[in-house]
């Protein structure tokens, strides 16, 4: 079954999207909070410890608007130079000076994220560059970066292969790969569960929340649209990336993928 959403075709999607997330960057986290009970900030932190931050690193989060995932990359590189003394975010060399950059398409997520930024008195850090741009065509040098994360956004990119080899291009030799994505649920009876879930409570929650139930129908029948974890792994390997492998996170529901540059 469909579940009655109608295809969404490929030249309206980049407007969807955009339109999409004007519409719920207001109520961006607490519909977040909902939807996952909380989970997405385990499922954020995973993420970033995966990618072990290091001092000096050179990092780019894309789709990263609000800053969920920047922000942990930078507190778990303060985290770091506290075990080495004598080296701090301020005091290192320009050119090996830590830099995370946040892409993100949408100039309303970014926003959210420079406000928040400053909330937690990063507003005026040389670490954190707020960028807008495309997934698709990322302004950023061949092999600049050392890390790439993508968390709940590649779903939404228009043509996923191009993003994956923008990744690839901008990734150093040896740099990773990785992407936090809602998934697929295959285990016989917890599906049924998720997918009532999925389909009957997000919309329902989106429109009491954020009087927005369209954008959260669009979520959830992108989700399912979104290649398993098999063929999204082989996607990533089609990019170039090495030793590409994923963890299933309750049951699937999110995957983390990941895959280097080698
Ligand atoms: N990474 C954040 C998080 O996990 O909370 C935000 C995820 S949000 C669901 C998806 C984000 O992807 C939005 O901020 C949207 O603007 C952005 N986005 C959609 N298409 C994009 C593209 N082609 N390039 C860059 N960002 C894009």
């Amino acid at each position: 079954t469909n579940f009655g959403f109608r295809e969404v075709p490929e030249q309206e999607k980049s407007k969807l999207v955009g339109e999409v997330f004007s519409n719920v960057a207001s109520n961006y986290d607490l519909m977040n909070d909902l939807m996952s009970g909380g989970l997405h900030r385990l499922w954020k932190d995973r993420l970033v410890s995966k990618l072990a931050p290091f001092p000096g690193m050179q990092h780019l989060d894309v789709a990263g608007g609000t800053g969920d995932v920047a922000f942990r990359v930078v507190d778990a590189i303060q985290k770091a130079e506290q075990r080495v003394p004598g080296t701090t975010l301020a005091d290192a060399d320009e050119e090996d000076q830590t830099r995370v950059y946040v892409c993100d398409i949408n100039p309303n997520m970014l926003e959210v994220g420079k406000k928040r930024a400053k909330e937690r008195g990063l507003g005026n850090a040389a670490c954190l560059v707020w960028m807008e741009g495309d997934a698709e065509a990322l302004t950023l040098k061949d092999e600049s970066v050392d890390g790439y994360t993508i968390a709940f956004g590649i779903r939404n990119v228009t043509h996923i292969d191009r993003a994956l080899k923008e990744a690839y291009r901008v990734l150093r030799r040896g740099g990773r790969f990785l992407c936090l994505e809602l998934s697929h649920v295959s285990t016989p009876g917890f599906k049924e569960m998720y997918d009532a879930y999925s389909f009957n409570v997000i919309p329902r929650m989106g429109e009491v929340v954020s009087g927005d139930r369209a954008s959260y129908q669009y979520l959830v029948e992108s989700v399912r649209k979104f290649p398993n974890q098999e063929r999204f792994g082989s996607m990533i390997a089609d990019a170039g990336f090495k030793e590409v492998e994923y963890e299933n996170l309750v049951g699937g529901v999110v995957a983390i993928h990941s895959g280097f540059k080698l």
